[in-house]
């Protein structure tokens, strides 16, 4: 996945940059559910208030997905059933996006691409999701926003937002390569243990 296609549409950049986070916070990293954790298909409800208790706890999933590293993660990852998920895919880690209750508004062609996630570590497989989307969702100051996106940012809202739902990206896969999966996060755990 380093194929970058410069998704975020020009005209949408200001809105959507977010200078909300202040790094002199202290930040906590939290501990990712791994697959098939029965937490994972947990659906997540609608935040109802954007205050401080979720600035924070953005913060500490964006310390806990740089630190893995990765470049989205869903509060569903890290057990928390809100639907809330920030994605960092620029090559410098520097560019966090947010997105809280966030809608797909519309959806359009689809692409195959390789995905991976936190919560599935070292599996990778194709999935085929919509093209071309368009996301409606808050920010972290409440303020809601929508943003175009294609390529690699499309997929990662997409895979994030299905975590929102109580969905994980393997699901997509045949039932064998489900069961094959499993039976492989298993012996790595056992052999970590
Ligand atoms: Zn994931």
């Amino acid at each position: 996945m380093a194929q970058y296609n410069s998704p975020i549409l020009p005209q949408f950049t200001a809105d959507f940059a977010c200078n909300c986070l202040d790094k002199q916070v202290v930040m906590s990293k939290l501990t990712i559910l791994r697959y098939p954790d029965s937490r994972l298909y947990t659906k997540a409800k609608p935040v109802s208030k954007v205050d401080d208790r979720i600035r924070q706890l953005a913060q500490d999933m964006a310390e806990t997905m740089y630190d893995a590293p990765g470049i989205g993660l869903a509060a569903t990852q890290v057990d928390v059933h809100e639907e809330l998920i920030i994605i960092d895919i620029s090559e410098t880690r520097d560019a966090l996006q947010v997105f809280i209750n966030p809608k797909l508004v519309w959806t359009e062609g689809l692409a195959e691409r390789e995905e991976g996630c936190l919560s599935v570590p070292g599996i990778y497989d194709k999935v085929r999701r919509a093209e071309r989307i368009r996301v409606r969702a808050l920010n972290l100051e409440g303020k809601p926003f929508e943003l175009e996106a294609e390529g690699l940012l499309a997929v990662c809202i997409q895979h994030e937002m299905d975590h929102l739902l109580g969905k994980v990206f393997v699901q997509y896969l045949s039932p064998l390569k489900q069961t094959r999966i499993r039976s492989k996060l298993k012996k790595r755990q056992r052999e970590t243990m």
